[in-house]
């Protein structure tokens, strides 16, 4: 039997190719006892679908990818 490839599709236009996006944020919050601030830099990531452009976070990918695994294989 042949390899089977199953794709994670976009689910507004079905297209298969994502591009990376990446936003860049900092995010600040206050210590206990103290009017300062600190921060942490955080980087954010998505996937673009690249004909609708519709976005995906990691996680919906991911979560995507399991389903179609349970789909191809029942026993799991
Ligand atoms: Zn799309």
């Amino acid at each position: 039997m042949g390899d089977i490839l199953d794709y994670f599709l976009c689910d507004d236009c079905n297209s298969r190719d994502f591009k990376l996006v990446y936003n860049f944020c900092l995010r600040f919050h206050g210590v206990n006892f103290s009017d300062d601030l600190i921060y942490d830099k955080t980087v954010g990531e998505r996937f673009q679908c690249t004909k609708c452009e519709k976005t995906f976070s990691r996680e919906e990918i991911e979560s995507g990818l399991s389903l179609l695994r349970k789909t191809r294989i029942k026993r799991d």
